[in-house]
Parts: structure tokens; C-alpha cells; sequence
């Protein structure tokens, strides 16, 4: 299917790895102008020419990290220079660390809301000017299915990313008269390094196998998988698309059927 984006211009965020990169990948694919940010400048190199090499498109890279404001506000300013818009913007961030309650003080909540919640702010308010003179734009946020159905022992990620959706909707209802989009995508466990490396760490702390990993969470996903990267980013791209136009202020679940509530 046409999505009919190309030569739209994406930023996507947190994007040298994971979910980020697959969706950039997905969105060059299609023809998209696609820039990506993250932290590290290897893996931008890494994934320039990993994206390049399979899409057959150019991409630009940015060392950014999406906590700091003005970092984001000086990445923004570089792409309207270069391309002279963003019609998609994907707000991506790394995962809290994983905890319960008393492992945790307030200033850990603090920075996960600045990690989670504030990029995806910072990001909006940056972007969604220039979208609004075009009358025309795509916002999706990356959270999780714990906004869902909260997740044991990820109390910081559980709390931080609850925000981002009810952000996201209040948004959703005051930008669609420009035409503008804006919606919250909540993958469930996807196969990606951050995943495999779970799987690793589970297995030196002596409590099972990497596939003994694999299995207990197979156990809660209704499709006994886990899901893939590419998977995630093609509902990504579907948001991103002209087709999705009349779609604003979901939440939608990529998730094999995880979410045991109604909606
Ligand atoms: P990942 O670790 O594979 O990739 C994360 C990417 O974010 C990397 O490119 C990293 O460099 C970049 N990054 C991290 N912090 C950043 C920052 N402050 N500024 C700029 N770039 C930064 O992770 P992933 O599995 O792709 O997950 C992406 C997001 O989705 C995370 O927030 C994660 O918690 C969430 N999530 C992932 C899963 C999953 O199963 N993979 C499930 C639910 C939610």
C-alpha cells in the first residue's frame, strides 16, 4: 500500500536503536526524508548505514539527547534549515530503570517524567508551530503497553508515561482543526537489543535460560510471541500515512493481544 508520505520530512527520536530505528527504517522505506537523533555518535553511524544500505534513502543524523531543551530546540532549527519543515514527528526515549517502590527516591520519578514525559513536551512544542502552518502533520508517541496495564517492578515507567497520554489526547483535541494528528503507540515486549539484553541478564543471575526468558513472557501474550520490530513500525508508518487522516487522540496497543482490559 501507497502510504502516501514520500518525501514528507519524519524526525524520530531515540532512533539509533530498537523500536527507533525500525521505525526509521520503515518510514525510508517509503521515501520519507527521515532524520534521526540519540546520544551516542558510533551508533549513529551505525545506523545511518544500516538504514541507508536497505532503504536506498539518504538519511541525516543528530547527536541529541532528548532530555535537554535546548539540545532539541537546536536539532529542530537544523532540520527546518536543511528540509525547511517536519511533517512527522515520532518522540521516542530510552526506558526507566526497572524497580519497585522502595527502590526509588522522588528525584528518580523526577527524571524518568524529564525522560518520558518532558522530551515528548519539549518535542511538541518545538515542532508543532511549523505544522501548523502547513496544516498538515503526524505526532506519535512511543509509551508502552504499562499505560495500560501497569507492569510489576516498573513503577517509574508505569508512572511517567501515564502523562504522555493524557497529554497526547488534550493535544489530539486542540491541533486537529490544522490538520495535525497526534496519537500514542504502547508496544508490548519487542524484540529488540534492549530485550535480548534482558534475556542475558536473566540468565547470568542464575534464574533460568534465555529461553526460560522468552517463555514466561510468551505465557502472557495471547499470540505466544514476541513481537518484532518491524511489526511495531509498520503501525507506526500507518499512523504516519495519509490513510490514517481522520485517526487522532488513540492509544493504540501493538501488543499480540497482552492488554487483558477492554480497550
Ligand atoms: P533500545 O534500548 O533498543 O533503544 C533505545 C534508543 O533510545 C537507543 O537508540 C538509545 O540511544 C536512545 N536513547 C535513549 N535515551 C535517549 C535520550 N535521552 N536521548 C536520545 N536518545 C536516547 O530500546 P527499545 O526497545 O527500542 O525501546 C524504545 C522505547 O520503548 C523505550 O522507552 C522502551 O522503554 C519502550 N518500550 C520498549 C519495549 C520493548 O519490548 N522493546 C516495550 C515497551 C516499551
Amino acid at each position: 500500500m501507497d502510504l502516501g508520505i514520500k518525501d514528507k520530512i519524519a524526525f524520530i527520536t531515540a532512533a539509533s536503536k530498537g523500536l527507533g530505528k525500525a521505525v526509521a527504517m520503515q518510514l525510508a522505506r517509503e521515501e520519507v526524508q527521515v532524520i534521526i537523533c540519540a546520544r551516542n555518535e558510533d551508533d549513529l553511524i551505525k545506523a545511518k548505514a544500516d538504514i541507508e544500505y536497505h532503504s536506498g534513502s539518504e538519511i541525516m543524523t543528530l547527536k541529541v539527547d532528548v532530555t535537554k531543551s535546548e539540545q532539541v530546540h537546536n536539532a529542530v532549527i537544523t532540520i527546518l534549515k536543511e528540509f525547511g519543515g517536519i511533517d512527522i514527528l515520532v518522540c521516542n526515549a530510552g526506558g526507566p530503570p526497572a524497580g519497585m517502590f522502595e527502590d526509588f527516591t522522588p528525584d528518580d520519578y523526577r527524571e524518568a517524567v524529564e525522560l518520558n514525559l518532558m522530551s515528548t513536551i519539549n518535542l511538541c512544542y518545538e515542532v508543532i508551530p511549523y505544522m501548523k502552518k502547513n496544516t498538515w502533520g503526524r505526532i506519535i508517541n512511543i509509551t508502552s503497553v504499562s499505560v495500560k496495564q501497569p507492569i510489576d517492578n516498573l513503577i517509574l515507567s508505569n508512572t511517567s508515561r501515564t502523562g504522555v497520554i493524557g497529554f497526547t489526547k488534550s493535544l489530539s483535541n486542540q491541533v486537529a482543526k490544522y490538520g495535525i494528528t497526534v496519537n500514542a503507540v504502547c508496544p508490548s515486549y519487542t524484540k529488540t537489543q534492549r530485550v535480548e539484553n534482558l534475556a542475558h541478564a536473566f540468565e547470568e543471575s542464575g534464574k533460568g535460560s534465555m529461553t526460560d526468558f522468552y517463555k514466561n513472557i510468551e505465557n502472557t501474550i495471547p499470540m505466544r510471541r514476541i513481537g518484532t520490530p518491524e511489526e511495531f513500525a509498520s503501525a507506526v508508518a500507518y499512523l504516519a500515512s495519509q490513510q490514517a487522516d481522520y485517526i487522532t487522540g488513540v492509544a493504540l496497543q501493538i501488543d499480540g493481544g497482552f492488554v487483558k482490559g477492554l480497550f
